[in-house]
């Protein structure tokens, strides 16, 4: 729309042309081009960053990834490269990296006290696009400590992959007790997310964790970290990510899921398996079918892990 004074302004040129003399001409113009590059500057054009959530051990070093797209309909959505974004952790300035030409910037990175971390990353100042600032969660932790994984979808949100799309985040019910449970076993267990969630919806779901209170801790989306190599099978995603993190974090102990690809992941990789779903499907072998999250809270009160037998041993 910047243009449109200009092109309204040339319009005029013609009448008062023979009237004026060249020096002021040439200052019209020269305002004239100030006025639209300043208007050029102000319109950046939209970008997206997205971020994602790690666990690393206390000391370990690792790479902070985002990846900047424009902000278009998908098949539009190219990766925008040469970008340089910086990264917080908190406030604290963490450093900045440029996006290569798939659109990734990664910063390499080292947090030494155990704890949960927000994490965001955003565009510098001077780019020509504007975007979000990231939410991201490091969870700095101790690979000694005891894990419990959970999936979302029909395990803490009542609500299938489906429908979530079209239901906004308030209307969208906990499975009963969940974020009590959740917050109760944090005594015993830290816990991290796992879902089938495409990972452009890393926002909305975080932000519906967020506003039932479930325990902070960083969330693994359906592509994370495959990049174009990911499974096409969403119980192949959980199984291998499992096993990525049970080489380095050994007391991954619990997972609790809604499908049966998500409890045979779990038990592929020596968990304890709570199945919260329909009854009557096939289940891997020692998986524990339960019908709430307060059943899943009385059933390990009373069973301790390592009481059980397929249960894992802790280290
Ligand atoms: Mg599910």
């Amino acid at each position: 729309m910047y243009i449109l004074p200009s092109l309204w302004g040339f319009g005029f040129l013609p009448t008062i042309l023979p009237s004026m003399n060249k020096n002021v001409l040439l200052f019209i113009l020269v305002i004239g081009l100030a006025v639209f590059s300043e208007a050029a500057q102000a319109k950046k054009k939209p970008a997206i960053i997205q971020g994602y959530d790690y666990i690393v051990a206390p000391g370990e070093i690792f790479f902070l990834e985002v990846k900047v797209e424009r902000a278009k309909f998908i098949p539009l959505r190219v990766d925008l490269k040469k970008q340089r974004i910086h990264f917080y952790k908190g406030d604290f300035h963490l450093g900045s990296a440029r996006s290569d030409r798939d659109g990734l910037a990664r910063l390499e990175t080292v947090f030494y006290a155990p704890g949960i971390y927000r994490v965001k990353a955003e565009l510098s100042k001077d780019s020509k696009y504007k975007a979000n600032t990231t939410d991201n969660r490091v969870l700095v932790v101790d690979p000694k400590v005891p894990l419990l994984v959970s999936d979302i979808d029909h395990t803490l949100a009542d609500i299938s992959g489906r429908e979530f799309l079209r239901t906004p985040d308030h209307k969208i019910p906990t499975l009963k007790k969940a974020p009590e449970v959740l917050n109760r076993i944090t005594k015993d267990f830290t816990v991290f997310y796992m879902t089938a969630r495409d990972d452009s919806f890393i926002k909305r779901t975080k932000n519906w964790l967020d506003i039932n209170n479930f325990p902070l801790g960083p969330s693994f989306f359906w592509d994370f970290g495959f990049f174009n190599q990911m499974p096409s099978d969403h119980g192949e995603y959980k199984a291998s990510l499992l096993k990525t993190l049970s080489k380095k974090f050994k007391n991954i102990l619990i997972g609790v899921g809604d499908k049966p690809h998500d409890v045979a992941a779990y038990r592929e990789n020596g968990l304890r398996a709570y199945y919260i779903g329909h009854p009557g499907e096939v289940l891997a072998s020692d998986v524990i079918s339960l019908k709430s999250w307060i059943e899943i809270e009385e059933h390990l009160k009373l069973n301790p892990i390592g009481s059980l037998r397929g249960d894992p041993l802790i280290k």
